[in-house]
């Protein structure tokens, strides 16, 4: 660490001083325990930092095992939080003394990291003063908030001249301070009509007034700005952190990583993205090979909302489950106008990061084991915080119900890593995607796929034979001729019947089962095996012909296959995965699950445990060992807008079996260093976990 004497001394000088050896304080991997603090604050709040104590602020982090903080250089209001000397006027007029430059000191001084935040398309300053600066849509209209709503929320574009603006002002921050890392914020594709954007548009030879043409070039602009970006920043500071923020990483983050440094997950559970958004989102942003990390936040709710906490069990899980996941940890919190740190928020995250120190030596170097390869329909169908692809949220919830260990993949992922992959309702496979499923089903990998995919766009033909399928009809159609294959109709008009057999019924009376959303028409190919007939209902449910409160009760005759299987592939004709997302029917649980157990009979965790428990396997290569995470909080639903973690539940006596790839030497729970007694089943290492306090963490040592 430098001295603090000699650290300010390269704050105020920057460059023209020799700079201390340890001012990025360099790490090849992010901090465990970070902490992003908000300060988008008013210029209608007086005193602002008045009552900032440098030395309560880093002491307080300290004793709450934080090592890394995010803080303010320019907010949403546009205000700037250090003495500018490029854009004087923006300081935050009420600013008594500048807060960014002593809070990096004193958290230097005590070896904390403090990236920078610098806002890019929300500036509430810039807007109200620069409206050509605006992105626009095709009518014209300011993108964001309109003039009598409160908000900071119109949205700027940086095809006009505010990226110089912006350059100017990250090239005085990394100036002025020893800069760990920029998290620059708001940074999101726009299908922008601006003067700017149309410009660009036609001397490129584009049409502006074509939508789809204005998405894409939206795309392409924010993917050059952050290269741009990234290049202009490492002319200056080759290796601080670098992170632009847009509320999900997805697939269209795969062809602009190399701008990154690393991955922030925004995801906070208790805010717009619920529960089921951080695994989803990270099991796809862990395979593309940068360091990443989620955030949460203390709030009760979300981003702004002061004064307010989060349950202790709840924060706990958010973060535990992040470690399970082989990622890093951010809390998000707030700091108050005047520059205060709230000693109570600390108690809670410092409860929590205590935990997770205790906790690290299991996880630094971890990475996730997986066998099972879920394509994202977020690649062909969009996707958004909020509109996550219904049927990989489906995917998601049985397989983390079903113990099993999965990432999130497109079509540019490596299948070779995975004994399995699953196709959920909305895949279409081009002529390129067909062979490369081909090869991994030739290379001894298997298949599971639903509904429409594997087809053509257009859903009028498999693009493979590996599913032993073959489209018939459309199906029926609505009184307005529209296909009604695949839509969830709120009395299920057109449902129709599965009636399990044999072991893809295991578990289920031999008996139909409702599925509610009606499949696609298909016919089984002779050289394959119809796992499960669909039985037809008397007739669908219009103004002509309707029964009872709902659906149609089946006729009992046969109308087609259900469930095929050739070879190591099983298909599915209904949407089962975003069948299982509308309403959880347990059948459709159990049906995917017995296919797994069909393709997949020996997985690489099995356990005894509820539904509720969460199964996450990670190795330390370097160790010699892999670390299983065992995580049971259950939320709840106990109000209308949000779910609820208050309690622990503990388990007891789960007995748990790990596939392990050589002889176990020890298994141990960890920290405790408490030893379990094991032994060999078959190809598995069995063993019971006593006691599992929401969260349990078993090593297993080899060799
Ligand atoms: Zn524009």
């Amino acid at each position: 660490m430098p001295s603090p004497q000699r650290l300010a001394t390269t704050i105020r000088r920057g460059k023209t001083q020799n700079k201390p050896k340890a001012h990025t304080l360099k790490e090849t991997e992010l901090r465990f325990r970070q902490v992003h603090l908000d300060f988008h604050t008013s210029e209608s709040i007086q005193s602002v930092g008045s009552n900032f104590d440098p030395e309560q602020f880093a002491e307080t982090l300290v004793k709450a095992n934080v090592n890394s903080i995010t803080c303010f250089g320019r907010c949403h209001h546009g205000w700037i939080y250090f003495d500018s000397k490029a854009f004087p006027e923006r300081r935050h007029p009420h600013l008594q003394k500048e807060l960014l430059p002593r809070q990096i000191e004193a958290c230097h001084r005590l070896g904390i990291r403090v990236p920078i935040y610098l806002t890019v398309q929300w500036d509430h300053y810039t807007a109200t003063r620069r409206s050509e600066w605006l992105a626009q849509d095709a009518a014209g209209r300011v993108i964001g908030t309109p003039p009598f709503e409160a908000g900071f929320y119109k949205t700027l574009c940086v095809n006009t001249p505010y990226r110089e603006f912006l350059k100017q002002h990250t090239a005085e921050v990394l100036e002025i301070f020893p800069t760990d890392g920029l998290f620059f914020d708001i940074v999101f594709p726009i299908a922008c009509a601006c003067r700017y954007c149309r410009e660009k548009m036609l001397a490129a030879g584009l049409e502006p007034s074509n939508e789809n043409v204005r998405k894409r070039f939206g795309l392409e602009t924010i993917n050059e700005f952050k290269h741009e970006m990234t290049r202009f920043v490492r002319e200056r500071n080759p290796d601080c952190t670098i992170f632009y923020n847009a509320g999900q990483v997805g697939p269209r983050h795969r062809p602009v990583k190399t701008a990154y440094s690393h991955f922030e997950l925004e995801t906070l559970p208790s805010g717009e993205w619920g529960y089921l958004h951080f695994p989803v989102t990270v099991r796809y942003a862990r395979t593309l090979g940068l360091d990443y990390l989620g955030q949460t936040g203390k709030f009760h709710t979300s981003w702004g909302d002061f004064h307010s906490f989060k349950n202790l069990p709840a924060l706990r899980f958010e973060c535990l489950r992040m470690l399970a996941h082989g990622a890093k940890c951010l809390i998000g919190d707030q700091l108050a106008p005047s520059g205060r740190i709230d000693p109570t928020v600390y108690d809670l995250v410092g409860e929590v990061y205590g935990e997770i120190a205790r906790k690290e030596p299991w996880c630094a170097g971890a990475r996730p084991v997986t066998e099972i390869g879920v394509l994202t329909p977020e690649e062909f169908t969009g996707g958004a915080v909020g509109a996550l692809p219904e049927a990989l949220k489906g995917a998601t919830r049985i397989l983390e119900q079903g113990g099993h260990q999965f990432d999130v993949l497109d079509s540019g992922s490596d299948f070779s890593l995975y004994r399995l992959l699953i196709l959920p309702d909305h895949i279409p496979v081009s002529g390129e995607l067909a062979q490369k499923l081909e090869q991994h089903v030739a290379d001894g990998g298997g298949a599971i796929a639903s509904f429409a995919s594997g087809m053509d766009q257009a859903q009028t033909r498999f693009t493979t034979n590996l599913f032993g399928a073959t489209v018939v009809n459309s199906g029926p159609l609505d009184l307005n001729g529209n296909p009604v294959r695949g839509h969830a109709f709120k009395r299920h008009d057109y449902c129709e019947y599965l009636l399990p057999k044999g072991a893809i019924g295991r578990g289920l009376p031999q008996t139909e089962h409702a599925m509610y959303r009606k499949g696609m028409a298909i016919k089984a190919d002779g050289n394959a095996e119809v796992l499960a007939p669909i039985l037809g209902s008397f007739f669908d449910r219009t103004y002509r012909h309707f029964c009872s409160h709902r659906q149609t009760p089946s006729s009992g005759l046969e109308i087609q296959a259900g469930i095929v299987r050739k070879g190591r592939c099983i298909y599915f004709s209904s949407p089962i995965f975003s069948q299982y997302n509308d309403s959880a029917p347990r059948w459709c649980k159990l049906l995917v699950l017995n296919a797994l157990d069909l393709l997949l009979p020996e997985p690489l965790v099995k356990h005894n445990g509820p539904s509720t428990l969460q199964v996450a396997l990670t190795q330390q290569e370097t160790h010699g060992r892999w670390i299983l995470h065992l995580l049971h909080f259950i939320p709840e639903r106990r109000s209308e807008e949000l779910d609820v973690i208050e309690d622990v539940i503990p388990l007891f006596k789960v007995k748990v079996g790990i596939k392990a790839p050589q002889l176990v030497r020890d298994v141990i729970v960890v920290p405790e260093e408490t030893p379990l007694a094991f032994r060999a089943e078959g190809s598995y290492v069995v063993f019971e976990v006593d006691r599992i306090d929401g969260h349990a963490m078993v090593s297993l040592t080899f060799g």
